[in-house]
């Protein structure tokens, strides 16, 4: 009988465990995914850790997965084995409950998130339905489209969604795993960048990757310098610090937005300046499988790439230990022996 390996997670806290398993077959409206790279994200450690109610052990965690379809379900249409395809953290949705016939599928009931309500990408093969699975270019190595299934297609659709138009100043808050991403996306889309970190040395960097104003958050106040450039549009927030949120909000244009996509536990509003300039703070979903689509083929076509450090399959535990060590430039990506 045909084996992978993968690994789990059998309990909170556990360590990782690499097993063999046998490999599954794909059910009804399902795609069973040959793996080659896959994105080790900070919200692993919501399967890692055991940091969110009702997870079922032994879990393999991963939703940023690239690789070739293998097998397909009975009942699937318009999918075929050997298509080079990418799985996020939208895990697939119903199409029947309440928001799905809104069309807001991202807000499925069923709640379906890959690598935590099923099993992900830190394996040798995966099952996907299809519901959560994109095209992936060929231009695209899997090793540099996997991290664009989480954080590309989170920095990605913000930004195209957040109302902001070329020419507009926009602010990315944070030069991390995400925001390396948002500052490129930012210029490839004609938006006025401005790059905010913490120190004068990440300067080259954020210039390097399209920004052209960059303020250091440790040596000027960043509502003010970007108050000197009319105020921003959107400043869409990375960085996974409330105090560093809070910080920016004066520096938003009348009618401007703070959209947030990093996972801070607490920020301070100023209701004030939120009334009186009719400024707002809103967050933002990912997306789902066609928005993670449009990330890759807009990415292969404007040159954006996040910048990785590669770690084998076997490696699994100093690859995760480095994304939390919060010092990997800047994403973690497991590839899988080809
Ligand atoms: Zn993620
Ligand atoms: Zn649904």
């Amino acid at each position: 009988m045909a084996t992978m390996r993968v690994v789990q997670v059998s309990r909170p806290d556990g360590p990782f465990e690499i097993v063999e398993r046998q490999i599954p077959e794909p059910s009804i409206g399902a795609v069973r995914i040959k793996v080659l790279a896959c994105g080790i994200c900070h919200s692993d450690s919501l399967v890692k850790d055991g940091g969110v109610p009702g997870i079922q052990y032994p879990r393999v965690p991963g939703h940023e997965v690239a690789g070739i379809i293998d097998a397909v379900g009975p009942g699937v249409v318009g999918w075929a084995r050997g298509q080079r395809v990418g799985v996020g953290w939208h895990g697939g949705y119903c199409g029947s409950c309440d928001h799905c016939r809104r069309g807001e599928l991202f807000a499925c009931v069923t709640g379906q998130i890959t690598g935590l309500t099923a099993d992900g990408g830190y394996a040798e093969y995966m099952i996907a339905p299809v519901s959560a699975v994109a095209r992936m270019p060929s231009e695209l190595p899997p090793v540099e489209a996997a991290p664009l299934m989480c954080a590309g297609i989170t920095t990605f659709n913000a930004l195209r969604n957040s109302g902001a138009r070329p020419g507009d100043v926009v602010a990315v808050l944070g030069l991390g795993g995400l925001g390396h991403l948002g500052v490129q996306y930012a210029a490839k889309m004609g938006f006025h960048t401005v790059g905010i970190a913490r120190g004068i040395e990440k300067e080259p960097l954020a210039r390097q990757l399209g920004a052209s104003v960059y303020i250091d958050s440790q040596a000027q106040d960043p509502a003010a310098e970007l108050l000197k450039l009319g105020g921003a549009r959107v400043i869409l927030a990375t960085a996974t610090s409330g105090e560093a949120m809070s910080a920016v909000q004066g520096g938003l244009a009348v009618n401007g937005t703070l959209l947030i996509v990093g996972a801070a536990t607490s920020m301070q509003v100023s209701p004030l300046l939120l009334l009186g300039g009719r400024r707002s703070i809103k967050g933002w979903y990912s997306g789902t499988s066609i928005d993670s689509e449009e990330t890759l083929a807009f990415s292969a076509n404007t040159g954006v790439r996040s910048m990785n450090e590669i770690f084998p399959l076997e490696s699994v535990t100093e690859a995760y230990d480095r994304m939390t060590s919060g010092k990997a430039r800047f994403r973690v990506v497991l590839r899988m022996e080809q």
